[in-house]
């Protein structure tokens, strides 16, 4: 019987081949450090130890009922058996621009939405359509992994633009200006972000979209966290607040995080006409549509009130809140209040340098592969994010494992 071969790195090339088994292009693609962590952290779960996962960026809360009950009817219907049009079900679509002017006051028709596989392939359908060899991606720093990825896979050139905790990890016009280049071609945005947590006031998304505007560079906001918001943060969508946008702007959102629906792989992009339909080809041949069922699902989704997402709201903002103050309490650790989403990104440099278990650790990554070794605490490492130094810790846990992930963090790291 043939068989294929488990060749891996270093075995010999097979006669007749060059040495270069992956192309190059794919070869250069990260693994994905937050899944990577999870994986981990789930893999010594597996095995009977009692792990605390800070790793992953999904609400602990179940689908709501109403949206599950709707899956399951469109699982019987046998028209939901089959392929829908790739850019979605137009009732979907129409029902995506509805909840768009609802939430965030944006006005798109349905043909200006596209249905993707969440929101991470809806990041990769709007590089893919908007850059060409050598353009390059303005992106913030700390950023979500998949956009350098995304952009590098589209043949463009990310350029990181670094912000700290000093200016709330919020980027000015004036990194912009000094980071632009004639090659610039898009500015990629989120707010709240991932992984910092930090919201954009207002003026501020205005004067960034001013100056993209201004500069003819395109943006690419991600939206993915707009109901995740605390405390005094309003959320603000950029085409919004500069409507001389409105035809050089992609919105990025899904329903993954508003309604706890990570696994059903439902997110879409808005964008002018001609961009909606490069990226409706593309998606054509890569994946067709997304899942009919799961669409079912969204639909019921997002033609719903938002009850669900407010009470995961209320249950973030209290863990957000416990785990800032418990995360200042360690010394070595400084934790700025995050605003949005569901992550907490502590500054840990304050313990380069200290012995800890008879480590002495000078990166966030060594003091990240400490926690999961020494306290069986999951957290991914500011590296992953272009910003070493910190870790990216998620509150979207339960409220004791919470507590005791940080109780085991204090103990690791000397208070405790
Ligand atoms: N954007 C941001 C900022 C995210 O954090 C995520 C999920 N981690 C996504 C987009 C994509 O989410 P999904 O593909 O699950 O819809």
């Amino acid at each position: 019987m043939a068989q294929l071969t488990e060749t891996g790195p270093g075995a010999a090339a097979p006669p007749g081949t060059t040495g270069n088994r992956i192309s190059a292009r794919i070869a250069a693609v990260a693994p994905s450090a937050t899944l990577a962590v999870d994986a981990k952290a789930k893999a010594l779960q597996a095995v009977g130890e009692s792990v605390v996962g800070f790793g992953a960026g999904e609400p602990d809360f179940p689908t709501p009922k109403a949206v599950v009950a709707a899956a399951e009817a469109a699982c019987r219907e046998p028209r939901n058996h089959r392929y829908t049009p790739t850019a979605g079900l137009p009732e979907l679509r129409e029902a995506i621009a509805v909840k768009t002017r609802r939430d965030s006051g944006l006005e798109v028709a349905p043909g200006q939405v596209l249905v993707t596989n969440g929101g991470k392939q809806a990041v990769a359908n709007a590089f893919a359509a908007l850059c060409d060899p050598g353009d390059e991606v303005l992106v913030p720093a700390p950023y979500w992994t998949t956009y350098p990825e995304a952009i590098v896979l589209a043949g463009g050139v990310p350029v990181a633009v670094p912000t700290d905790a000093a200016s709330g990890f919020r980027v000015s016009v004036d990194q912009l200006e000094a980071a632009w280049t004639p090659r610039t071609k898009v500015l990629l945005f989120v707010s709240p972000s991932n992984p910092t947590g930090a919201v954009y006031p207002k003026d501020e998304i205005e004067a960034l979209g001013r100056w993209a505007v201004e500069h003819g560079i395109w943006v690419v906001t991600d939206e993915i966290y707009e109901h995740l918001v605390y405390g005094d943060a309003e959320h603000h969508s950029m085409p919004v607040v500069v409507p001389e946008l409105a035809d050089t702007c992609v919105v990025v959102n899904g329903v993954a995080k508003t309604y706890a629906m990570t696994g059903w792989r439902v997110g879409w992009m808005l964008g002018p006409a001609d961009v909606i339909a490069a990226a409706t080809n593309l998606q054509s041949h890569e994946t067709s549509n997304v899942a009919n069922v799961s669409q079912r699902a969204a639909l019921a989704a997002v033609s719903g009130d938002l009850s669900a997402v407010t009470m995961m709201r209320q249950a973030f903002d209290r863990r957000r809140l416990t785990m800032h103050r418990m995360l200042n309490e360690i010394d070595g650790v400084d934790c700025l209040l995050p605003e949005g989403a569901f992550y907490a990104f502590p500054s840990v440099s304050g313990l380069y340098g200290r012995t800890l278990r008879g480590r002495t650790c000078s990166t966030s990554a060594e003091l990240a592969e400490l926690a999961i070794e020494e306290a069986k605490v999951a957290v991914v490492p500011g590296e992953a994010f272009g910003s070493p130094g910190y870790f990216r810790m998620s509150y979207a846990l339960g409220d004791e494992d919470l507590v005791e992930g940080v109780s085991r963090l204090a103990g690791l790291f000397g208070t405790g």
